[in-house]
């Protein structure tokens, strides 16, 4: 069928699935990724939403979306930047955090003077190239927006 999306897990080509086998899902039809077998609800009667229930779905984040989201778990899971420790940076070193990285893509001799030095040690700055220097300040930016929404004070 040509009006079916490619499956949104692994972008595999996807078939109507007519159930013929006995069981509570006999002459149900359902949508079949043909790559990694991920299938739609099963539909029965007139099955009219069969092909917008498997069409219809938010659009997958970017890789650059997942990888600052990935950053920002990495961040709280390996590094103990948790809630609660950021909780307590309540003097923008967060947001100076990620204009060190920003910096360090245009000045890196101008780095440092954003660092928050006056709270984290400077084991903490890490500088490892361009893309990935942006995807570190845009998690530090998501933490420092957290920050404040915890706060009340997102705005
Ligand atoms: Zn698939």
């Amino acid at each position: 069928m040509t009006d079916l999306l490619p499956c949104p897990f692994c972008g595999g080509p996807a078939e109507r699935h007519e159930i013929d086998e006995p069981g509570d899902n006999f002459g149900g039809t359902c949508i079949v990724c043909q790559r990694c077998g991920a299938c739609g609800p099963v539909h029965f009667d007139r099955k009219e939403n069969l092909v917008s229930s498997w069409n219809d779905r938010p659009p997958l984040p970017s890789r650059a979306a997942r990888d600052v989201l990935d950053e920002r778990a990495r961040q709280a899971i390996e590094e103990g930047f948790t809630a609660e420790h950021d909780d307590q940076h309540r003097r923008g070193e967060l947001t100076f955090a990620a204009i060190a990285y920003l910096m360090a893509l245009v000045n890196p001799n101008g780095a440092r003077t954003w660092w928050p030095g006056w709270s984290w040690s400077w084991a903490w700055f890490k500088p490892q190239g361009p893309r990935r220097d942006l995807v570190k300040a845009g998690a530090l930016i998501l933490a420092e927006i957290e920050r404040l929404d915890r706060a009340g004070r997102g705005g």
